[in-house]
């Protein structure tokens, strides 16, 4: 995608503020933006999550790309308790290597300065109190710039990377998709309430209105783990801290990465847990892709609340696979992924013959 197109949808869908349960900023933007594709048509199901379509021609949709409109932030409290719940549930999202506080709240942060408001997302205790807010009516966020981009090293900066950048590639995949005029079929899902334990997913997934035989691919943005680095490609998720992903989806994703010639990496990303996890948990076949983020949940290294970061060249690069996956025909039957690695070990079982031959009379009677 033209590198100024993309800045500027970037911009443009950054300077929507967004908190769990108060996405309808980032909505009510994405439906202007997806108004403008001819072939896309969208729907929203009654928990608020986005359905859209892109359809040319006849083909069948294979594949449905998902990123989250809510980021952790500030909501103003509906139940009028006060107590603190701190999450040790297993969906909260702890932040990597990070040793100052083991309470990850999930649900209940509060605040003195706020009394009224209650803190959703994944986000240690003791950073709390480091940030200066702004509100929103109903909602508050970190009083951070909403959006920068700073251009000698290609770092895209926000109080929301996490997921608007998801949410960003799905525009960008449509408006690639209309542009190169491709046949076929993808959808592009937008959920609401992620940061608190998927439960815009897990609605979509329960309500059946996903056709039984797509496959379900979340793009998020997540810490670096292992050996993945940050301007090297977006990870091809094997898995995250929950379970694992399907094995032929992933290998689609990397055959589609081969074929359109696109840097990416692999890895299991167990930092945290996405969506991915939540649409297989009931019964919906699902994979990941994530692009490499700085200072997760605002929380940067020094302990402080600070602005999210990404390497542009990696948001370009997922957009890239993802158009290339839905231009190589829109199939999911491993042809290009498990088949062709299945085609590889069977050559080998083939060329090592000759040894196996040489000593069968070493194995005889044995
Ligand atoms: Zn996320």
């Amino acid at each position: 995608m033209h590198h100024g197109k993309l800045l500027s949808i970037l911009r443009s869908v950054f300077n929507c503020p967004t908190a769990p349960f108060h996405e309808y900023h980032v909505r009510d933007h994405l439906l202007s933006l997806l108004e403008e594709f001819p072939h896309v048509s969208v729907e929203e199901d009654d928990f608020g999550n986005l359905i859209a379509r892109y359809q040319r021609g006849s083909g069948k949709a294979r594949w449905a790309f998902g990123a989250h409109m809510d980021h952790p932030a500030w909501v103003k409290n509906p139940t009028g308790k006060t107590c603190i719940r701190a999450s040790s549930d297993r969906l909260g999202h702890p932040v990597g290597g990070n040793k100052r506080s083991k309470k990850n709240l999930h649900d209940g942060g509060v605040d003195p300065r706020f009394p009224d408001m209650r803190f959703l997302g994944g986000v240690p205790a003791s950073y709390l109190p480091t940030g200066k807010v702004v509100h929103f009516g109903e909602f508050a966020m970190w009083d951070l710039p909403a959006f920068e981009y700073d251009r000698d090293n290609d770092l895209v900066y926000g109080r929301v990377c996490d997921d608007l950048v998801g949410c960003v590639a799905i525009v960008a995949l449509f408006s690639e998709l209309e542009r190169l005029e491709v046949p076929g079929s993808c959808y592009g899902i937008f959920t609401r309430a992620e940061e608190v334990g998927f439960v815009g997913a897990v609605h979509l997934a329960k309500s059946g209105r996903l056709p039984e035989d797509l496959c379900f691919i979340s793009l998020e943005t997540s810490s670096p783990r292992g050996t993945v680095e940050m301007g090297k490609g977006p990870v091809v998720r094997v898995g995250d801290r929950l379970s694992v992903f399907d094995d032929e989806a992933t290998a689609q994703l990397l055959a589609a990465a081969e074929i359109g010639g696109v840097e990416v990496q692999r890895a299991l990303l167990d930092g945290g847990a996405c969506e991915a996890t939540a649409m297989n948990l009931f019964g919906v076949t699902a994979t990941g892709i994530s692009v490499l983020l700085g200072n997760y949940h605002n929380c940067a290294p020094s302990g402080r609340i600070d602005s999210e970061y990404v390497v542009l060249k990696d948001v370009k690069a997922m957009i890239a696979l993802i158009v290339s996956l839905i231009e190589q025909g829109n199939q999911r039957g491993g042809m290009k992924g498990r088949k062709a690695a299945r085609a590889c070990l069977e050559k080998r079982l083939k060329d090592y013959g000759p040894y196996v031959r040489a000593t069968a009379r070493q194995f005889e009677g044995g």
